[in-house]
C-alpha cells in the first residue's frame, strides 16, 4: 500500500487501517516540505487536526 502513501511530489494525507482491531496509521507530506507519520488512533487523529489546521488546504487559505 506504500503506493497511496504520500510523497514530496504529491504531498497530502493518507491514513490507513488495516482493520477494526489494528491501530491507525496515517502519513503526511506538505507542499511546504513538513511531513510526519502517526500509529494509534488518537496520534493519527492529533496529526490529521494538526495538518489541517496548519498544513495542506490551510497553506491555500492564507494564500501560501
Ligand atoms: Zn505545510
Amino acid at each position: 500500500m506504500s503506493d497511496l502513501a504520500p510523497t514530496s511530489e504529491r504531498p497530502g494525507l493518507h491514513v490507513s487501517k488495516p482493520s477494526p482491531s489494528a491501530p491507525a496509521t496515517a502519513s503526511v507530506v506538505c507542499q511546504c516540505g513538513a511531513s510526519a507519520t502517526a500509529t494509534g488512533d488518537a496520534q493519527v487523529k492529533a496529526l490529521v487536526d494538526g495538518y489541517t489546521a496548519s498544513h495542506g488546504p490551510a497553506h491555500q487559505r492564507t494564500g501560501r
